[in-house]
């Protein structure tokens, strides 16, 4: 047997037994006390302290004035389109790549979804291909700052600007990032965030909208919580919603805030790491010839990581199977997540034809490079021992070298 040889051909594997990430999400005892009193404390609704303690620090984190803590990372999308007043008429461009979310929002206040496509080197929005897509109907565009990586917000910026267009950022992927110093979700009218199971900060289910706005927190607050505002004890409303403010249930409970509170003392070491694990493992393959990292954001330091992701888009790998890839590293011990295709080739995505549309000339990176050269080792890898990501890199490596 010979270590030079793929473990998918016969060959030594780097790793006899599978390799692991980091367990997530984290857990320590002092949270479960938390959770615990919260329990026998009976108050178990929103607008707990913990809340209110969450919303005000993770706002503070971020550079924003307000935060507004909802049930999940889709519902703050929808928060954040319906208070800046997109509905039925109006088109929202949403980049090809990104999870279904970004472009259902979009469809659950009733406009439409237009998909634009990605940047090689990021795999976020393209700003000129959004501005080529910007049209009459157009009020918002929703950059996602993917995997690891942030979009180009300067660029988003002017455009937002020079079209009267309002910038919601998804930051689902990008906790604790900055952009120039200006934290991700501060720069547009509104950031939405996720706490689903899988992100950097997580209790399960959750999300939260940050604005500088007052008046777009008081919306999204109102939409959040049936139409009071944030002053009101409920039954004792003072002031009603806007004249046609749709507004719904989309609070969450005091336990899911807790675990966020706690978490959130965490979440810069947190980021210190993925980006020092990520420096290493970009150092390890940089002479790898055909295999590259998603480009971070020029701008973006700290860089925020849902995920490290690899692009076998180079020469001699680019004409290698993508299953190829994934099994070689699979028997080597590593394995690898994909990553999001365009929405619209999902097989979950059914709106009809009359409800989105694709960019004239299409999405070619999105579906190419973005689609079926990409791979995503998801944070936890990023969380893992110094062993590990040593062998992480060798195993990328081994397989480039070999599969070349
Ligand atoms: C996770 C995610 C969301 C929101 O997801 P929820 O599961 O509803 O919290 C939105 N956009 C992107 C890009 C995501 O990854």
């Amino acid at each position: 047997m010979n270590s030079n040889e793929l473990a998918l051909n016969g060959g030594t594997p780097l790793c006899k037994e599978p390799l692991r990430p980091e367990p997530w999400p984290p857990v320590d005892a002092q949270t479960s006390e938390i959770l615990r009193d919260i329990y026998f404390s009976r108050q178990w609704s929103f607008n707990s302290p913990a809340e209110q303690r969450f919303q005000t620090r993770f706002a503070q984190c971020h550079g924003a004035k307000h935060a507004i803590f909802m049930a999940n990372g889709t519902v703050t999308l929808q928060a954040a389109l319906s208070a800046c007043g997109i509905g039925p008429g109006d088109e929202v461009i949403v980049p090809a790549n990104t999870w279904m979310a970004t472009a259902m929002a979009v469809h659950y206040v009733g406009a439409i979804t237009v998909f634009v496509d990605v940047e090689p080197a990021t795999l976020c929005i393209d700003p000129s291909k959004a501005e080529d897509a910007a049209g009459k109907k157009t009020k918002a565009i929703i950059p996602v700052h993917l995997y690891g990586s942030m979009c180009n917000m300067d660029d988003m910026l002017s455009l937002a600007r020079e079209k009267n267009l309002h910038i919601i950022e998804d930051c689902a992927h990008m906790h604790g990032g900055k952009w120039k110093g200006k934290g991700a979700g501060s720069m547009g009218s509104v950031g939405s965030f996720s706490f689903q199971q899988s992100k950097t900060l997580s209790c399960g289910e959750g999300g939260i909208c940050i604005t500088n706005d007052d008046d777009l927190a008081d919306r999204i607050f109102r939409i959040k919580h049936i139409g009071y505002d944030s002053n009101s004890t409920q039954g004792a409303a003072m002031t009603g919603p806007p004249p046609g403010l749709t507004c719904h249930n989309f609070r969450a409970t005091a336990f899911q805030a807790a675990i966020l509170d706690s978490q959130l003392d965490h979440l810069h070491q947190r980021i210190e790491k993925y980006n020092h694990n990520a420096s290493l493992l970009s150092a390890m393959i940089e002479d790898c010839r055909g295999v590259r990292i998603q480009s971070p954001g020029l701008h973006a330091s700290p860089q925020g990581y849902y995920g490290l992701v690899l692009i076998f888009d180079g020469p001699p790998l680019d004409s290698v199977d993508d299953k190829m890839i994934a099994d070689a590293a699979a028997a080597e011990g590593l394995t690898f997540g994909r990553t999001y295709g365009p929405v619209y080739r999902h097989m979950l995505f059914n709106l009809h034809p009359s409800q989105y549309r694709i960019q004239a000339g299409g999405c070619p990176v999105a579906e190419n490079q973005g689609t079926h050269r990409a791979f995503v080792l998801h944070h936890h890898w990023l969380g893992a021992d110094d062993n590990t990501i040593e062998m992480i890199g060798r195993i990328i490596c081994k397989i480039a070298r070999c599969l070349g």
